[in-house]
């Protein structure tokens, strides 16, 4: 993230003064999935881009439950320099304004623990063999206390009952300019569901924290609370928080338009073939919380397998073919992902996966028709279908042994990554699963 000119930071120091704005947050997501914030009085915006604002290199090891899993390289001495990006800065109204930021030494070298740091360089490798992706995302929370007397999925009374917090939403979010595409009430007890326009990767998870932010906000003025948990009750529904993605080629894409299943070019398979091979090693990074395995599961159309389907919505890797009813053209559609994911580094690993799966060539398996857990031991083994790690620890054996995450998320992420979740598990893998649900209830929102 290059510093503004000087012309560029003083029409930004403008624009918040004709907007009002008094209160510049800038926030980073941690490797727990939490997001954390430094805030600076407006006039102070210049300074929060260009020298940044200071934060310990423990805000990488921070846990979900504020416990701190220091490592030999995560420790109480040194700083980090969080540098709040202008250039997606949004007003929010009330004097308020929000941009993502991204962490630095104090020099000004980039720091490799930084998650949108790598989305960046991602999208750069990409647009190196002429690859552009775009990334579209679903959020799923769930508002407490519950409202109404019943909640029926996707109907029409259950919006009803939280209409003006809908309605807040979404004059918070045309202010801030968030491009909600569409809202419902998801299958679980008070779950609502809100999807944003696909865009750039980067901006695509900076309106992930945003639209998180802007969730929690509007809740506070409806004597609501919101969770962004995987798992807000013991055995209700899972929040997912799944990721489109759009591949293309100088503009010409790779999902449709070719001669494969369903329209895919050769590139479009071999990129969904990537996402698969490593989904198994990589499943820490989208659904790696100690609450995660409990979503994660067979027939809650969470993609608890790593296989892949025309509109299969059991299966991890779900293809949405281009057609009339699908104006932003095909995508494929990672829903293994959870909202204890940081969205900078799931989206990261999932663009990673599909370039290294691009540059490999690699095979795409043969489809799957039906929901994974039916198929029969021969199918499954002719598929390659197989039922990613179903608890923390498995999943967290899979990533360190890897070295294709190594590759993907680099040392010091891998680092941070295993120290929260293996405080996690060591912490709360025993206990019960109602009493982790409601401790952890609210610690992925804002
Ligand atoms: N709530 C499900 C999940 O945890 C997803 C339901 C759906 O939208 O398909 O991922
Ligand atoms: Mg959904």
């Amino acid at each position: 993230m290059p510093v503004l000119p000087d012309e560029e930071l003083t029409a930004a120091a403008n624009r918040l003064e004709e907007a009002g704005v008094r209160l510049v947050t800038g926030s980073v997501v941690d490797p727990a999935g939490v997001i954390r914030a430094k805030h600076v009085p407006a006039r102070r915006a210049r300074a929060f881009h260009v020298n940044g604002m200071g934060a310990s290199p423990s805000w990488n090891v921070f846990c979900v439950d504020n416990a701190i899993a220091f490592t030999p390289r995560f420790g109480v001495v040194g700083d980090l320099r969080l540098r709040a990006d202008l250039t997606a800065l949004r007003v929010l109204g009330d004097g308020v304004a929000w941009a993502p930021a991204e962490m630095f030494d104090q020099d000004g070298a980039p720091a490799e623990v930084c998650t949108r740091g790598l989305l960046r360089r991602t999208t750069a490798a990409l647009a190196e063999r002429g690859l552009q992706a775009r990334l579209g995302c679903e959020l799923e929370m769930v508002l407490t206390p519950r409202s109404g007397p019943g909640w029926n999925a996707y109907g029409l009374g259950a919006l009803l009952d939280v209409e003006p917090y809908v309605l807040d939403l979404l004059d918070a979010a045309d202010r801030a300019g968030l491009p909600i595409e569409q809202i419902h009430a998801e299958y679980g007890d008070s779950q609502l569901e809100f999807s944003i326009a696909p865009t750039d990767p980067i901006t695509a998870a900076d309106h992930v924290v945003l639209a998180r932010l802007l969730a929690c906000r509007v809740a506070r003025h409806h004597d609501v609370a919101v969770s962004f948990s995987p798992l807000p009750f013991a055995g209700g529904s899972g929040n997912g928080a799944h990721q489109h993605l759009s591949l293309s080629r100088n503009g010409t894409p790779l999902l449709s338009g070719g001669s494969g299943p369903h329209g895919l070019t050769d590139d479009g398979g071999a990129a969904i073939g990537g996402v698969i091979a490593g989904l198994p090693e990589l499943s820490a990074v989208f659904a790696g919380s100690v609450l995660s395995p409990h979503r994660l599961q067979p027939g809650h159309w969470s993609g608890a397998f790593a296989c892949w389907g025309w509109e299969n919505r059991e299966a991890a890797v779900r293809l949405c073919a281009a057609t009339a009813g699908n104006p932003h053209g095909a995508s494929v559609e990672l829903k293994c992902i959870d909202p204890s994911a940081n969205p900078y580094l799931a989206a990261a690993v999932f663009l990673g996966l599909a370039l290294e799966g691009i540059d490999a060539g690699a095979p795409l398996p043969p489809e799957v028709t039906v929901a994974p857990a039916e198929l029969s031991a021969e199918e499954a083994a002719r598929t390659g279908a197989v039922r990613l790690p179903d608890d923390q620890a498995a999943a967290l054996e899979a990533l360190e042994g890897s070295e294709r995450a190594k590759r993907l998320l680099g040392e010091e992420i891998m680092e941070a990554l295993t120290a929260v979740r293996r405080y996690e598990l060591t912490t709360y893998g025993e206990q019960d699963v109602e009493a982790v649900a409601e401790k952890l209830r609210y610690a992925w929102s804002a």
